[in-house]
């Protein structure tokens, strides 16, 4: 049975060729974790800061760069 990548609930019928949510209806359910938690430190900053940032995992911390390119290391340690 094909299942959503984002949320990992089963496709509703006649969707199963999709890899995910959203042509006929949204994801029921907020997206899966991702490995490296990367997503969860976007969107607290994003939350925090109203800022939308890229987020990338390297040796165990997070580093994000911002939107004018300068790159930061936050101090946060992967969870993983
Ligand atoms: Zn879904």
């Amino acid at each position: 049975m094909s299942k959503c990548e984002l949320c990992g609930e089963p496709m509703p019928q006649g969707e199963e060729m999709f890899k995910y949510h959203g042509l006929s209806c949204h994801c029921p359910k907020p997206p899966l974790p991702r490995d490296n938690g990367a997503e969860d430190v976007k969107n607290l900053i994003k939350q925090i800061t109203g800022v939308d940032v890229t987020v990338r995992a390297f040796n165990g911390e997070f580093y994000v760069t911002d939107p004018d390119g300068q790159e930061f290391k936050t101090g946060l340690a992967r969870k993983h």
